[in-house]
């Protein structure tokens, strides 16, 4: 084992050891896990992750661990959906979802980079573990450590979802819902991770968590025949799955698994939230931080992490990152829904709606190979469509009542 080189300055390039760290003390740049690819070329190969386990695990060789997976066992490996009717819609003849509105166990795309955070904070020792969300995030923290016994703190903004307040009740960790946005919850967890030695899986074991989202990416290539798509459209948040979509693209080209990566990789920003896209209009290569207001909730984050990072990928393979409004999100959960039966979040209409601006501006082309990113379950934020929806039809349990209701002909 050990492929793991250890940690990395983005910035300065300074190595540091694979242990719980996040920032460089020399330029304050985020560190990131660096692996010995030569080692890794020299054993994967594509029989060797086939014949692994039906999870985000199969692809175990390029992930933070040091030894065998531990927590998470059966995140990952969702279906890669063939979007015939949709496409039609759209004006696109290979439209794919990548449908992670049923990953295991609490239908986000979070279940993947939450099992790989676990895993590594068991192996670092660690009792408690924590995070500060904007909803999904909790959700499967909360899920993971029930299920692996840590001691569980999860921080939220106190107006999130029903449903996502609920998802977090239910496995009994704490809940803090804290009186502010996102990007208050997260610098007052900045503070008490400095406190306690626990580890904050977005936080101080940040540079491991960030890292399970590359599945994506290689479940992406492996399920359209170990190719990559010519354009991919990526919800962001903090900005961290933007990039490593592209990395894990990239690290499958280099370790041999495929050739030829030139994927476009675009990025969708709600217009409530939109400090990356706003960035990429005005052709600026910084963040001016925004104060959230979107129903958007799970991409609301106004000062995002990796903002800087996920404007430069989408610039560097020539990508675009759009930003539509909260009538263009439910427009684009009701017509994902009505045409593929795939009910998403708020964040897979923001997908949904920017996927439509970039055909329609010309950006994705009818025959490209694309991949949408559906990163989280419709049930768990309701309220954005409630009053959008039509109503059932209430009868009496009668026969010359159901047809008489709809003027259907006896037969
Ligand atoms: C967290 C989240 C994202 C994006 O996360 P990043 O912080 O950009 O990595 C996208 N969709 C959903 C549903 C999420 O919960």
């Amino acid at each position: 084992m050990g492929k793991m080189k250890g940690l990395k300055c983005r910035e300065c390039g300074k190595a540091y050891p694979a242990e719980p760290l996040h920032v460089c003390e020399f330029c304050f740049g985020p560190l990131e896990v660096d692996y010995d690819y030569e080692a890794i070329a020299a054993t994967i190969s594509r029989d060797r992750i086939v014949a692994g386990p039906k999870s985000l695990w199969r692809y175990i060789d390029l992930l933070p661990v040091e030894k065998e997976a531990t927590v998470g066992l059966h995140g990952g490996f969702t279906p890669m959906i063939r979007a015939t009717r949709l496409g039609q819609v759209l004006g696109l003849d290979a439209l794919y979802l990548k449908n992670d509105t049923v990953n295991h166990p609490t239908l986000s795309f979070k279940d993947r980079v939450v099992a790989v955070a676990l895993t590594r904070a068991k192996e670092f020792g660690f009792d408690t573990v924590a995070c500060a969300s904007t909803g999904n995030l909790a959700n499967s923290v909360a899920a993971h450590a029930a299920q692996a016994g840590f001691k569980c703190f999860v921080f939220i903004p106190s107006d999130l979802e029903s449903a996502k307040v609920l998802g977090n009740l239910i496995y009994h960790p704490t809940v803090v819902a804290v009186e502010g946005t996102y990007d208050d919850v997260n610098r007052l967890c900045s503070e008490i991770s400095g406190e306690y030695r626990w580890a904050f899986v977005n936080i101080n074991i940040r540079p491991y968590y960030a890292e399970g989202s590359k599945t994506l990416a290689y479940e992406t290539a492996e399920q359209l025949g170990w190719r990559a798509p010519d354009q991919v459209v990526v919800p962001i948040a903090s900005g961290s799955l933007l990039t490593k979509i592209w990395k894990g693209l990239k690290e499958f080209e280099r370790v041999g698994l495929i050739t030829g990566v030139k994927t476009k990789v675009n990025g969708a920003q709600a217009a409530g939230c939109s400090p990356v896209a706003t960035a990429f209009a005005e052709g600026r290569d910084f963040i001016k931080p925004v104060k959230p207001k979107t129903l958007a909730k799970s991409l609301a984050i106004g000062n995002p992490a990796d903002g800087f990072y996920a404007l430069k990928t989408a610039r560097e393979t020539g990508g675009v990152i759009e930003m539509v409004t909260d009538d263009e999100i439910v427009a684009g959960i009701h017509l994902l829904a009505q045409t593929e039966g795939v009910f998403a979040e708020t964040a897979g209409g923001v997908t949904i709606a920017v996927l439509k601006k970039l055909v329609a501006q010309g950006a994705i082309a009818r025959r490209d190979l694309t991949v949408a990113y559906i990163t989280g379950h419709g049930l768990k934020t309701q309220e954005a469509v409630a009053g959008t929806l039509g109503e059932a039809v209430y009868i009496e349990p009668s026969l010359d009542k159901f047809q008489r209701r709809f003027r259907l002909k006896e037969t």
